[in-house]
């Protein structure tokens, strides 16, 4: 489906390309041995390598290195076995060494392809030129003194991956689907923690706009993105200022821009540097990274099941629908609960799993879902226990309690903490089974509404709800439903 953007001259269509650039997990920067710790005091974290004291040497710390051919392979990308450091020389306060130690021509991380899933049910391949490994600048702080900067150097040296994407995205939707994608699998395989508000992750998003099938476009460049929404308004500006620009009969200036949240919309910075601008070069204090397949085996051995994989099984093994399996597999912290609650539900119920899946799916994305979003909290801050929500399901499996009662508990739960047995042992909510009882329920609620059951009879077959809802109040919503419903019709219609 093509998805064309009207304009006075005619249709134009929009083309994205993203860098994101995602901070390692790691201890310790890329080439030295200083910590990455978040939100320490300033220039706490910084050794004579981070910040260029003339004739220090960079060590490769060989953990960032795994994570990058983790996320490679998470990302189902060529592992390039040999590759080069380089020097992009460039002057800037936060950055002391006079140049970025990256990776240019040979990037540790080689093409692949990505694969998003939209709206409409649709998905689209996105290619991955590239993953280079690269160091971080320092941060220049302009508002803590009235006419100087501050240079904090903590970040300096830490290592972060870049992630180019080829232009193949053709709206905001597909440019956020893509990177949520992104963020999903460096969660999966632990290599970024993905936290967008921490800097963690972030993305310079490219944007050019052409005539249908016509060549590409000149792009602008809006650096430092760091939310999917801003990414997403900065594309909507992008594409309209530039329609604007060419429908007037002007140009696009190849130009890098900055993005304005107050006002939703970007400014110019300056004009686009070319690669021969920074004069990359390969680092002379550095060999090239050379490893061999035995080494990147091993690291795909030790790889989770991937979402894309657990989202089939999911479907295919355990009869969860499609939708309830693409908002468990998301995140991976919400897919081990759900795993591990219907392993516990298993045990307890001697059921198979695919009898289960469907109902403890539901639970989790409704019920635990909606308390968390209410309280405020994630998932592994969850106030109720794998135990605890099994307990709770199986009480439902079993029939010793109503799915009506089993919001009451939960709710129960949320509030003391106490198991739904206990909870439901203590408050007498157990479902009312006993054919005897509802049945002499039954009859007492017919004879004191006579006029009603002649209604009834007379054709009026809404009147059935009426009267499983006395069963229902007479029992406090005890009764079992199905029960009510088999012993009521016939004495109804007899
Ligand atoms: P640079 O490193 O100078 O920014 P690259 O050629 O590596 O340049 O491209 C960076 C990003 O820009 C890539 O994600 C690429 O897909 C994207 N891109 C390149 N050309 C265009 C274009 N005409 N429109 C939109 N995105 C583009
Ligand atoms: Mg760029």
């Amino acid at each position: 489906m093509a998805k064309y953007i009207q304009g006075a001259t005619g249709d134009w269509e929009v083309v994205i390309g993203l860098e994101i650039h995602a901070q390692v997990s790691s201890e310790a920067k890329l080439f030295s041995g200083s910590s990455t710790k978040f939100g320490s005091e300033p220039n706490t974290q910084v050794s004579f390598v981070c910040s260029a004291m003339p004739g220090m040497l960079p060590v490769i710390n060989e953990e960032c290195i795994r994570q990058a051919v983790r996320t490679g392979l998470a990302m189902g990308c060529k592992i390039n076995l040999r590759s080069v450091f380089d020097r992009k020389n460039y002057f800037y306060a936060d950055l002391p060494q006079g140049y970025q130690i990256s990776q240019f021509k040979d990037p540790i991380v080689g093409e692949g392809v990505i694969t998003v899933e939209l709206e409409d049910g649709s998905t689209k391949d996105i290619g991955v030129e590239r993953l280079h490994l690269e160091q971080d600048a320092g941060k220049s702080m302009h508002d803590q003194h009235p006419s100087q900067t501050y240079v904090d150097l903590n970040r300096s040296g830490v290592a972060l991956m870049e992630i180019v994407s080829m232009p193949d995205m053709r709206s905001a939707e597909e440019a956020g689907a893509y990177f949520r994608k992104i963020r999903t699998l460096v969660r999966y395989a632990g290599t970024c923690d993905g936290n967008m508000d921490q800097g963690s992750m972030r993305a310079d998003v490219n944007v050019s706009v052409r005539r249908p099938g016509a060549e590409l476009g000149i792009r602008s460049e809006t650096k430092n993105v760091n939310s999917i929404r801003f990414m997403m308004q900065v594309i909507e500006f992008e594409t309209r200022r530039q329609i604007d620009i060419l429908e007037d009969g002007g140009e696009v200036d190849q130009e890098t821009r900055q993005f304005d949240p107050a006002t939703g919309t970007t400014s110019s910075l300056r004009s686009k540097e070319e690669a021969h601008d920074y004069r990359y070069f390969p680092d002379p204090d550095l060999l090239p990274l050379e490893f061999s397949q035995a080494f990147v085996d091993e690291l795909a051995k030790g790889l989770p099941e991937l979402p894309d994989a657990k989202k089939s099984r999911l479907i295919n093994d355990l009869g969860v629908s499609e939708y309830n399996a693409g908002v468990l597999v998301a995140e991976k912290e919400n897919a081990d609960y759900f795993e591990d609650l219907l392993g516990e539900l298993t045990q307890k119920t001697g059921k198979d799993k695919d009898k289960l899946a469907t109902q403890a799916a539901n639970w989790v994305i409704v019920d635990l879902f909606g308390a968390l979003k209410k309280a405020g909290k994630s998932i592994t801050e969850s106030p109720v226990s794998i135990q605890h929500a099994a307990e709770l399901l199986s009480l439902q499996v079993d029939g010793t309690i109503s799915g009506r009662i089993a919001k009451d508990v939960f709710e129960i739960m949320l509030k003391t903490g106490s198991s739904p047995e206990q909870i439901v042992e203590e408050k007498g909510l157990k479902q009312v089974s006993d054919t005897g009882a509802i049945e002499a329920m039954i009859d007492e609620i017919l004879d004191s509404n006579q006029g009603k059951v002649e209604q009834y009879r007379a054709g009026k077959d809404k009147l059935f709800g009426f009267f499983v809802g006395q069963v229902m109040k007479k029992t406090q919503g005890k009764a079992n439903p199905q029960v009510v419903n088999q012993l009521l019709r016939p004495k109804l219609d007899g």
